[in-house]
């Protein structure tokens, strides 16, 4: 009896601390977020048993149904359960191993990461099988999105930068080991920044997805897309035949130009582009070599007008380094004042006298090597690069401070001309500024002549004529450099406020040589007169063309005959001898 309840009481304690290691286990299991399916063949029916966080509704109802696979993998998952049970079935005769499946339901997708543990009897009959699956769907899309955004640009789709490089550079080592080529193409909108202005930024970008997903269309085996600015793309092209394939991509994307894009307020907007291509390996020994060079053609594209292709040359990046070298060197040239004046006499052809100077500013070698390069050369990229603006500050100014001193020195009336890049006369203050630095330098506005091209006007005529009239009001001379060579028509010249023309070098080689274009040199001058300006031939070179610009009654004559640009202490011996 004594031995019963002992027995009793062990059971009841064995019993008591089973259901609580089995409490135990249900709890792991459910806050796993795993859900668990034991499958035990040796009841029959099979017994099965769901552990783990699911859906209430489901356990019940596998709970209180006989025991049936593909019904229970029904009510899991609606659809593609067959494709999910295929998975299991693999999974098992596979053993031990796990696996992402991939399953849809009610049009929702979904990822079960899914491992399937059986043990077997010795006849090999299954003795019991678990399935653990666990809902993964929130870390795939997760990583998915991260790899979307690792690998593509999320306005357009195409490869994003780092990637596009990435494929650009394997494309480039297959290139190598089957000794062909790859080209790349950089696509870049015309004038994106206007259009930006013109229809805001927000449809700006619209602008840019629509373009980007129809040149993703060119994505393909042996072409990649990607976009490496705001309206800039690129394309690579993998050229196993040697041709040039960007020249076929290049009359598609024409093509296509030719019809607007509709953005969703329904505007329609059409626009051009500019294209620069290189290839590998010509145009460079590295990929990234090659991308740089494209880009550097590309502005080369844009230099040249616009809307066209252009392809890689080794002139173009020379030039590019070149001009690299000079920005570098004109920086520290600005800081410590390394320009030079220069003066070229300009004289009446009527009477001989010296009428007055043009300055010409020179860059001499710190080395005292000749110069570095000429303005000719310098001067648009400063004017480019905004570095014009000190140099056309110390320009004025040292001008200005010679006049002076030689007024002081010999009394001798003449003019001195100046020339005025556009970019400097656009600047709100320069009119003060000049103003300013003759009032210091105690200078008669009226011998100071401004040169200006016909550029002044593309951008603003009505505010630079505003400006030149200013200058003229304060006594200060304009004279419009270049004549000939710009936009000019000579209705417009009637509407411009100025005191003198200068007629392009290039016209006087040619009117002593043929009669048409003597014909057209001659009326210039009428013209001018007409409107009473004063007329000045540049570039005279030879006695014929001094004779030839005498007789048809030009006004002032400069050039290499009568001198060529001088320093300041050259120009001085030439004073001295103009002193009465
Ligand atoms: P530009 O204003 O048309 O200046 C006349 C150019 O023709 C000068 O070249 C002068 O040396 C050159 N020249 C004068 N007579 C003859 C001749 O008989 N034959 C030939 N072949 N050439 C002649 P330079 O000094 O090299 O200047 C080139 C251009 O650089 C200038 O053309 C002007 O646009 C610009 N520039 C020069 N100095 C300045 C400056 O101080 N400021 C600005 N903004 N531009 C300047
Ligand atoms: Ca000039
Ligand atoms: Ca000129």
């Amino acid at each position: 009896m004594e031995d019963l309840k002992y027995q009793i009481d062990l059971l009841t304690a064995l019993n008591e601390r089973l259901l609580a290691s089995e409490k135990m286990y249900r709890h792991i299991a459910e806050c796993s977020g795993t859900l668990f399916m034991y499958f035990d063949y040796k009841c029959t029916p099979t017994k099965v048993d769901l552990v783990g966080p699911w859906d209430d509704k489901v356990g019940e109802k596998i709970a209180n149904h006989p025991y049936d696979e593909s019904y229970m993998l029904n009510l899991l998952f609606d659809e593609d359960q067959d494709k999910f049970r295929i998975h299991m079935l693999e999974l098992e005769r596979e053993g031990l191993e796990s696996d992402t499946v991939e399953v849809r339901s009610r049009n929702k997708r979904y990822w079960l990461s899914c491992f399937a543990n059986v043990t077997y009897d010795e006849d090999h009959n299954p003795v019991e099988k678990i399935i653990s699956i666990k809902d993964i769907t929130k870390i795939k899309m997760n990583s998915e999105e991260l790899e979307y955004l690792a690998f593509y640009d999320s306005l357009t789709g195409v490869y994003n930068r780092n990637y596009f490089v990435r494929k650009f550079r394997d494309m480039c080592e297959k290139a190598d080991s089957e000794k062909v080529s790859v080209e790349i193409m950089f696509v870049d909108i015309d004038d994106f920044k206007k259009i930006n202005d013109s229809i805001g930024l927000l449809f700006g970008d619209e602008l840019v997805q629509e373009f980007g997903q129809y040149l993703k269309g060119f994505n393909g085996e042996d072409v990649n897309v990607g976009r490496f600015g705001s309206d800039v793309f690129v394309i690579a092209i993998y050229n196993p035949c040697g041709q040039r394939s960007s020249d076929v991509i290049y009359r598609k994307i024409q093509e296509r130009l030719r019809h607007p894009f509709t953005l969703t307020n329904k505007t329609e907007m059409m626009f051009t582009v500019s294209v620069g291509v290189a290839e590998y390996p010509d145009a460079g020994r590295t990929a990234l070599e090659v991308i740089k060079n494209a880009e550097i053609v590309l502005y080369k594209a844009k230099e040249r007008g616009k809307n066209g292709i252009q392809y890689f040359e080794l002139d173009i990046l020379n030039k590019f380094i070149k001009n690299i070298s000079v920005e570098k060197q004109l920086k520290e040239a600005i800081e410590t004042e390394g320009f030079q004046l220069y003066y070229q006499p300009q004289y009446y052809a009527a009477s001989g006298n010296l009428r007055g100077a043009e300055a010409l500013i020179r860059w001499p070698d710190p080395e005292g090597n000749g110069f570095i390069t000429s303005p000719g050369e310098f001067i648009p990229i400063a004017e480019k690069n905004g570095a014009i603006i000190p140099i056309g500050n110390f320009v004025t100014k040292e001008a200005l401070r010679t006049l002076s001193d030689w007024r002081n020195k010999y009394h001798i009336p003449m003019i001195l001309s100046i020339n005025i890049s556009a970019v400097a006369l656009e600047k709100e203050n320069f009119v003060d500024n000049i103003s300013h630095a003759i009032n210091l330098y105690g200078i008669n506005p009226e011998t100071i002549e401004l040169e200006i091209t016909e550029s002044v006007f593309i951008n603003n005529f009505e505010d630079v004529i505003d400006k030149i009239k200013t200058l003229r009001g304060l006594g200060m001379r304009v004279s419009l450099d270049d004549f000939g060579t710009g936009y000019s028509s000579l209705s417009y010249l009637k509407q411009l406020p100025i005191d003198t023309i200068k007629i392009d070098r290039s016209f006087i080689e040619t009117a002593v040589k043929d009669d048409s274009s003597s014909i057209i040199y001659e009326s210039v001058i009428q013209m001018s007169k007409k409107l009473g300006f004063e007329t000045v031939a540049e570039g005279v070179e030879t006695k014929e063309q001094f004779n030839y610009l005498r007789e048809k009654n030009i006004d002032i004559i400069q050039g290499y005959l009568l001198g060529k640009p001088i320093s300041k202490v050259e120009f001085e011996k030439l004073l001295i001898r103009q002193v009465p």
